[in-house]
């Protein structure tokens, strides 16, 4: 009868984490340098040669794929055999992993999980607590499964309580356009059909930890109804032409995974969690026998990309730019970003709009006049680093604030990931500003362009706090311009209606 230990459980859990904080499982690389071969939407091609160029760069230098690191998720299947030598409960043990691994200095991960999430929303500082689930299992082992996932994509899930008779494939053709670009596609959607609401939930996210194989489900026939819906989904959310990042293009998601489960005759819970470009699982076995391995991934798996500015990116100097040069950026321009900027994401918007709407003053040496905005949490540095992985959060979480930042503060362009919604566009056209995107899940890249940082306000904030970026030649997409066209309407828009004209290849890496 095997006896897992405390100490192997603990050693395991922060292994995992580290290791999924910067490699790319596998099959996900090969899913991602085929799309970027399918790929013929310019933008959503350079996006997606900036998420395997990131990628690449984690691999290689041991940081973070994201500066999101994410929200811990864990599934136990623990045999029924297996006895104990612990003093700690199960749940302890991997919280004490995840404590291990998000501290570690070699490679400290972003601390991103709040307590009291109705009200204090306090930081917990070390990335705890997890959320587990545990299943009781016939066999002689403790299996787990570790997944680090990225508030953006989980911020877009949702649970549908579909009558029996509708369609499921409807529903999710509804409700993937109104997730927009948070969750950084090209990413997987993870579905649970049937049980109840909370079942439907766990069965989608438990889905996500499958590994990727609609390629060779596809090369030799679907085999069952699921694996035919799975198909049927994929193919008609691709065709709504989304694309990497929201930019329109021919890949939107990279396979679509479901499981399923009885439920009630009249029920049809349909639950659907999306998993972003930073797609982050490992799993192990423990039989008694010591910590479970992790061999790195092979390099040779990543296509040979380098990562350059486009020959037309148009170079802005942040510390002269005017609201005249903003105003003449066009839609889906490239721009590549020198000198200072400032950042922030919603702990800090929050205050500082509460400051402005009260009539007070913001605390010294923060001015916004002129200046443009990031919204960005990043991972502390290490050693020799100015920066740690610092790439765009979403910015469709500002946009209530952004009325009052370009009015009242005097801000001229923002920078972020995602759509902005129309109370923001409607700002940015008022006072002819700008929306200019970087690309979600290339944090690592992003933040080689980042020369200096330094606290300005809100220190208590942790990673959401004010800090000055002083960048270089920093890639950023003007999203939304002065005029308030967006390119996360216009870009799927066109896509979609080439789509239902261009047949799509298929690309085997
Ligand atoms: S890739 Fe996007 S959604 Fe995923 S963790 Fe990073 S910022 Fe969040």
């Amino acid at each position: 009868m095997p006896t897992i230990k405390q100490a192997d459980v603990i050693q395991s859990v922060a292994d995992a984490l580290q290791y999924i904080s910067y490699y790319h499982s596998p099959d996900f690389i090969q899913a991602m340098a085929s799309a970027y071969e399918r790929e013929e939407g310019p933008a959503a091609k350079d996006a997606i040669k900036q998420i395997l160029v990131n990628s690449r760069m984690c691999a290689e230098g041991h940081r973070p794929i994201c500066q999101d690191t994410g929200i811990v998720t864990v599934f136990c299947k623990v045999g029924m055999n297996v006895r104990w030598e612990a003093s700690m409960t199960l749940e302890a043990m991997i919280n004490e992993g995840v404590r291990r691994a998000y501290a570690l200095p070699e490679n400290k991960l972003r601390a991103s999980i709040v307590a009291d999430p109705a009200f204090g929303r306090k930081n917990t500082r070390d990335n705890t607590p997890a959320v587990i689930h545990t299943e009781l299992v016939p066999g002689d082992a403790l299996e787990i499964s570790v997944a680090a996932k990225g508030g953006g994509s989980e911020n877009k899930a949702f649970l549908s309580m579909l009558n029996p008779s509708d369609s499921i494939v409807d529903c999710i053709l509804e409700a993937v356009p109104e997730m927009g670009a948070g969750w950084c596609p090209p990413g997987m959607l993870g579905i649970g059909i049937g049980g109840t609401a909370e079942k439907a939930m766990v069965l989608a996210k438990e889905s996500l930890m499958d590994p990727i194989d609609i390629t060779e489900i596809r090369a030799r026939g679907p085999q069952n109804d699921i694996e035919r819906l799975r198909l049927e989904i994929m193919d008609k959310v691709n065709a709504l032409g989304i694309g990497a990042q929201g930019l329109g293009g021919l890949t939107t998601v990279l396979d679509v995974k479901i499981r399923d489960y009885p439920t009630h005759a009249a029920s049809l819970p349909i639950a659907v969690i999306p998993n972003c470009a930073a797609t982050r699982h490992a799993h192990f076995v423990l039989d008694g026998s010591g910590p479970a391995p992790l061999d790195p991934p092979d390099l040779e798996l990543w296509p040979k990309l380098t990562f350059s500015a486009t020959p037309d990116a148009i170079r802005v100097n942040l510390d002269t730019l005017t609201k005249a040069e903003v105003a003449a950026w066009q839609p889906g321009a490239r721009l590549l970003l020198s000198g200072k900027m400032l950042t922030g994401r919603d702990a800090a918007h929050k205050r500082i709009c509460q400051l402005l709407d009260e009539g007070k003053p913001l605390p010294p040496g923060l001015d916004f006049t002129n200046r443009v905005i990031y919204y960005v949490g990043p991972v502390d540095p290490i050693p020799g680093e100015a920066v740690g992985p610092a790439g765009p959060t979403t910015a469709t979480r500002m946009d209530k604030f952004t009325e009052t930042m370009l009015q009242k503060a005097g801000l001229i362009a923002m920078v972020g990931k995602a759509e902005r919604g129309p109370e923001a566009i409607e700002a940015i056209r008022k006072h002819k500003a700008a929306y200019l995107m970087a690309v979600g899940g290339a944090a690592y890249l992003v933040s080689k362009a980042i020369r200096s940082s330094r606290v300005i306000a809100f220190a208590d904030l942790g990673m959401e706090a004010v800090y000055e970026f002083e960048v270089k030649d920093m890639p950023v997409t003007v999203a939304v311009d002065s005029t308030g066209t967006s390119v996360h309407d216009t870009g799927p828009r066109e896509w979609q209606a080439k789509i239902g004209k261009i047949p799509v290849r298929e690309v085997a890496v």
